[in-house]
């Protein structure tokens, strides 16, 4: 109720009671008795207005004065910045302190309390953004990770846990681990693991795990990791299972003896001919000047056939490992192009092959290793001349690609095709096709390497057409900037 309306009430109420008294005391006072009741209503109405007048009107007033005060002190109690304040009256100053009292309490308490709750809303923040990245975490491993509580419940996996498991997340969150997943022996590991009760140790088992056990999905190899998580009485909360793939690490392992024993098979032949020829030349077979003379082209041709291998061999392996130095500048291909042509132009005439060139009139440029792209150049033509029997022709071409604003370069020949089923296997380390090694030597390495230089340094693409007995087409194209560039610069 506002502070007007209470005082008009009082006021009313002090009318009425006024009135009341006038009424019943002034007609006994005698002069008044005595007079005829116009005149008598006249003196009580004279008597209410000089009392309403002098006490009821300015004790109102204050009344209002007081109350509007304390409406507007009570307002603004809760505002640190107000500077409001209140005077009560001797007599309701007890009750006023008291009230005040109340409120400051009242109004400390309160503070408390919101402090409390931003606490709360900090805290809850924080602990929400270390759940988002704790779960962003566990969403990018490639390992899958499972939690388990002291009862054996699920309580957090991720998506690759469920995936090597057999089930769905959603559902199996709070779920006994039995329950959810279908592997008897990993739920009794993690079992175990719990039981052990030994929150410093940390178990490794190789363990094979189908997905799908009764629909015969193949089993897969994983490390299995098991360790307990301490709870806040340094207890047993739960145990952690980190699954991880020996797959790939299986598969690398093996590509890695798979090359060590083709470089050395690779290496040997060479070498051991290289030696054959030594020994005879020691043991002075070699009779005359030009017998010693065809050892040493032969020395010096398996010589230089070593040594492009084990440049070949380094290259691909400094490209794999991301270790290779690259020297970044604006490549011309079609300078790159003509200096191939120069170069194999006399291998190319030996064999009456056409060596041809097909370079569109406009700047081809790429940003990207000169030697690198000419090496690739040079091993595509080289190939070409190789593997083209005598008569043929080779047509290099270079033009831009406006859709993937790349330059393409394609080297075109009529030699002997390639099989297709060596076609998926020919930018393989070491592979060779059979049929050619009488043909021509060679390494097994080149069109890997060029494989290398163009997909991994350059962000490009390569690729072969071929009809065996007809010719092949093999071709590359290299972004003119490719976005690592863009980003750079
Ligand atoms: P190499 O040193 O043996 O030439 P590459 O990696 O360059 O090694 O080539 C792999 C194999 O691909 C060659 O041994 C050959 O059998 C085949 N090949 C490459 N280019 C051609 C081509 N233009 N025509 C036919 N076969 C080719």
């Amino acid at each position: 109720m506002k502070a007007g309306a209470i005082a008009s009430l009082l006021f009313i109420v002090t009318l009425a009671i006024g009135t009341f008294l006038v009424w019943s005391i002034v007609p006994r006072i005698g002069a008044v008795a005595s007079m005829g009741p116009w005149m008598q209503a006249f003196t009580m109405a004279t008597v209410l207005t000089v009392i309403m007048a002098s006490v009821i009107v300015p004790l109102g007033i204050t009344l209002d004065r007081w109350l509007s005060r304390l409406r507007e002190y009570l307002q603004n109690l809760g505002d640190p910045e107000s500077s409001a304040t209140f005077c009560a009256p001797g007599w309701l100053k007890p009750v006023a302190d008291s009230f005040t009292k109340a409120i400051e309490q009242y109004s400390e308490r309160e503070a408390m309390l919101r402090n409390q709750l931003r606490e709360i809303e900090i805290n809850h923040h924080v602990s929400e953004a270390e759940r988002r990245q704790i779960e962003a975490v566990l969403h990018a491993l490639r390992d899958g990770v499972l939690v388990t509580n002291t009862f054996n419940e699920i309580v957090i996996a991720n998506e690759r846990a469920a995936e090597i498991l057999g089930f769905a997340v959603d559902e199996a969150t709070h779920q006994p681990i039995d329950k959810a997943i279908a592997d008897e022996a990993l739920c009794r590991m993690i079992v175990d693991t719990r039981d052990s009760g030994n929150t410093r140790d940390v178990r490794h088992v190789e363990h094979a795990i189908s997905p799908d056990p009764q629909h015969g999905e193949p089993e897969v190899s994983y490390d299995v990791t098991l360790a307990c998580v301490e709870d806040h009485k340094q207890d047993v909360g739960g145990v952690v299972t980190i699954l991880h793939d020996l797959t790939r690490e299986r598969e690398v392992s093996q590509m890695k003896s798979d090359f060590v024993s083709k470089a050395s098979h690779e290496l040997r032949t060479p070498l051991a001919s290289i030696r054959a020829y030594v020994e005879m030349l020691v043991d002075g077979e070699a009779e005359d000047e030009d017998s010693r003379q065809e050892f040493y082209r032969i020395i010096q041709d398996e010589t230089d056939r070593l040594g492009r291998l084990i440049d070949n061999m380094l290259n691909i392996s400094r490209i794999e490992a991301g270790i290779v130095q690259i020297e970044r500048e604006n490549v011309d291909i079609k300078e790159s192009i003509n200096r191939t042509i120069q170069t194999l132009e006399p291998h190319a005439r030996e064999k009456d092959i056409g060596l041809h060139t097909k370079l569109a009139a406009i700047d081809l440029c790429v940003e990207g290793d000169k030697d690198m792209l000419y090496q690739v150049v040079l091993n595509l033509v080289s190939n070409a001349v190789k593997y083209t029997p005598e008569g043929g022709r080779i047509t290099v071409s270079a033009d831009s690609d406006n859709l993937t604003r790349s330059v393409v370069v394609t080297v075109s020949d009529t030699g002997l095709g390639i099989p297709p089923d060596s076609i998926p296997k020919l930018f393989g380390k070491f592979y060779r096709v059979d049929n050619y090694k009488r043909i021509a030597k060679g390494t097994g390495l080149g069109l890997s390497l060029c494989k290398h230089i163009v997909e991994t340094v350059h962000h490009g693409q390569i690729g072969v057409e071929s009809k065996l007995g007809m010719g092949s087409r093999f071709w590359f194209s290299v972004p003119m900037r490719y976005a690592g560039s863009q980003a750079a610069a």
